[in-house]
């Protein structure tokens, strides 16, 4: 899995419509302070799901549209696109290439989308489950994240361990087969309520 392309428009510092294209190897950005390199892995974290708008310096979700300049006038929407190389599968998709783009308009509306086909946000989540990249992964690595890492409590960390085993998937599922399991007990009870109301 190889991180090929990130397409930026409207996010933050990229009023344009801006393609970041990573050759295999190590990519170093490098610009004056407060030019917008750590704009590029807030794009990544965005597109690929994030809602904490703490881990993405911002106040609210608003901020992560381009908010304009004396010279410019601010975007109405942002969005951004990564593009992963995939011929060795390691994503649960069949294409050698994934495209996921986030766009969100002022309004609060959000779109997901892969390979252009319109999805929810919990096929995005899901998409990346157990590869260490999606929302909850380990792939990237902020200021202070390792400081965090060492300092958390054993239960946290364990969650970056199933991530890395591959189970989390497993313990999302079991969550999902619970909460529906509830579901089903409740509509159970108001059954046998109406029954008994009947005879
Ligand atoms: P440093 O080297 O100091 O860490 P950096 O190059 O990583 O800086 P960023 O933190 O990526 O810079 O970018 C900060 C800049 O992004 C600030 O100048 C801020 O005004 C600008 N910025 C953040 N959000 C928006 C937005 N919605 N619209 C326009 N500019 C924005």
């Amino acid at each position: 899995m190889l991180l090929k392309s990130l397409e930026l428009q409207g996010f933050k510092t990229f009023p344009d419509k801006t393609l970041l294209t990573f050759e295999k190897g190590i990519t170093a950005v490098v610009g004056p302070n407060g030019s917008g390199k750590s704009n590029i892995s807030d794009a990544m974290r965005w597109v690929l799901g994030e809602q904490s708008t703490r881990a993405l310096r911002c106040s609210k979700m608003e901020d992560v549209i381009f908010s304009g300049t004396p010279q410019r006038k601010a975007q109405g929407f942002s969005e951004v696109t990564i593009t992963i190389d995939n011929t060795d599968r390691r994503l649960n998709f069949d294409g050698d290439t994934v495209a996921i783009t986030r766009r969100f308009y002022r309004s609060g509306e959000s779109e997901y989308r892969i390979n252009k086909t319109m999805v929810r946000l919990r096929d995005v989540h899901e998409l990346f489950m157990d590869t260490g990249l999606g929302r909850d992964g380990y792939s990237i690595i902020g200021q202070g994240k390792i400081d965090s890492i060492v300092a958390a409590k054993s239960e946290d960390r364990r969650e970056i361990f199933e991530e890395a085993a591959g189970i989390s998937r497993y313990r999302y599922r079991k969550e999902e087969a619970e909460r529906r399991l509830q579901k089903a007990e409740e509509n159970l009870i108001r059954l046998r309520d109406i029954l008994s109301e009947l005879e």
